[in-house]
């Protein structure tokens, strides 16, 4: 039970990706620099409120600008049905050509990992195009040849 502690914290540094780090340091500097602007006008008092400020402002910044990009590019576009929206998936597996989807009516697709292409699986494990989308771009119907994926992806 003596190592639980450890095992814990070395999880928890696992999960502080790179990018993160490079975020909170630019954060910190930022912060840093909002803290020295506002205690050159208020002294010590506007480190205190500088340096929270700036801090949470840019988080804040950046969850509008993830909010937003996630709006104008779902990561997956309205199913047939035009019931489900891009989180009304159920994630069922990942292959090594991408990942199959099924959404709330039942029905089921595959992210291809290759291209931004959303497709049908159909129940005997073929693959329709539905939907493809350029890089930036929003979900467009998709007229291209289904891709020839060497493992059939029926009763999955
Ligand atoms: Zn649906």
């Amino acid at each position: 039970m003596a190592s639980m502690p450890r095992l814990q914290r070395e999880n928890r540094m696992k999960g502080f990706t790179l990018i993160e780090l490079l975020v909170f340091i630019a954060n910190a500097i930022i912060a840093y620099f909002v803290g020295r602007y506002l205690s050159e006008k208020w002294g010590t008092i506007g480190w205190f409120i500088g340096v929270p400020a700036g801090f949470f402002c840019l988080i804040g910044a950046a969850k509008v600008v993830l909010f937003i990009s996630s709006r104008a590019m779902p990561i997956r576009p309205m199913c047939r049905n035009g019931k489900c929206g891009a989180n009304d998936y159920k994630f069922l597996k990942i292959t090594k050509d991408g990942s199959v989807f099924q959404c709330r009516c039942g029905d089921k697709y595959f992210r291809l990992r290759a291209a931004a292409r959303f497709l049908e699986v159909l129940p005997d494990g073929s693959l329709r195009p539905y939907m493809k989308r350029k890089p930036f771009g929003k979900w467009q119907p998709d007229q291209d040849q289904p891709p020839h994926l060497p493992v059939s992806l029926a009763n999955h």
